[in-house]
């Protein structure tokens, strides 16, 4: 199973990374992890991309899609991997795809994590209070989600297209979309050998909240058709 993922900060990626490589024991490559380890370590490449990282600026695309392809060339034989973090622009998926290409491992999957802005800054905040990362901080965070809206969010469109696209509500708990992740993709896996790319249709599961646990906004609905009834 090979997946990349899409998503604003804040909505999930790390964690459900995580549960996706645990389920399908794969590896999880995440760019943010790996560029603040460097950091943390104060090796050359962290000292590049330190302000980059302070001030929630993109790192440059050389930078990442190298680590990026050294990472993919380890996770070769271990049966896929799950992309946490990149790509984070249109010329980062197009790189991307070629590293794919190149490697026999592009994508099965582009997973993107729907949330809406003011529940991702509130979920931010909190993080920012208890883990300190340097740009959990009010304006930064709020530069990083411009970032994501103009920058990052058009690639979901160009996956949509590519038909590798599954989209999911992660407005809810994490172990409730972990939940459907995890369905979706066990649902997919039969097929990924036997459809080619060019016949793959994107999937939308936003609309199926009810069926993996309520929102609010499906709650609602749910007691407006039971009051009918
Ligand atoms: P994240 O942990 O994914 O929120 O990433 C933290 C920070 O690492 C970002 O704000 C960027 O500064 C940098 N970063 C992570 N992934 C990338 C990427 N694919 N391209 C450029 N910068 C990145």
């Amino acid at each position: 199973m090979r997946v990349l993922m899409v998503a604003p900060p804040g909505a999930g990626k790390g964690t459900q990374g995580a549960v996706i490589a645990a389920h399908f024991d794969i590896p999880h490559i995440a760019t943010g992890d790996l560029l603040r380890d460097h950091v943390a370590r104060r090796t050359d490449l962290g000292r590049a991309v330190q302000h980059h990282l302070d001030e929630g600026e993109l790192v440059p695309d050389r930078i990442v899609l190298d680590m990026v392809r050294a990472e993919m060339v380890e996770a070769r034989d271990r049966g896929g991997y799950v992309l946490d973090g990149v790509p984070r622009s249109l010329s980062q998926a197009q790189e991307l795809y070629k590293i794919g290409r190149e490697l026999e491992m592009t994508a099965d999957v582009a997973l993107h994590l729907k949330a809406e802005d003011d529940e991702l800054i509130r979920r931010l905040l909190a993080r920012a209070a208890l883990e300190h990362r340097s740009d959990d901080n009010e304006a930064v965070i709020r530069h990083r989600l411009d970032l994501y809206h103009t920058i990052t969010h058009p690639i979901v469109a160009w996956y949509a297209k590519r038909g590798i696209l599954v989209s999911v509500d992660a407005m809810r708990p994490a172990e409730r979309v972990g939940r459907q992740i995890l369905t979706a993709l066990e649902t997919m896996r039969p097929l990924l050998q036997h459809v080619p790319e060019h016949a793959r249709e994107p999937i939308d599961l936003t609309g199926l909240s009810a069926a993996f646990g309520t929102t609010d906004t499906a709650r609602r609905a749910v007691r407006t058709e039971g009051s009918r009834a």
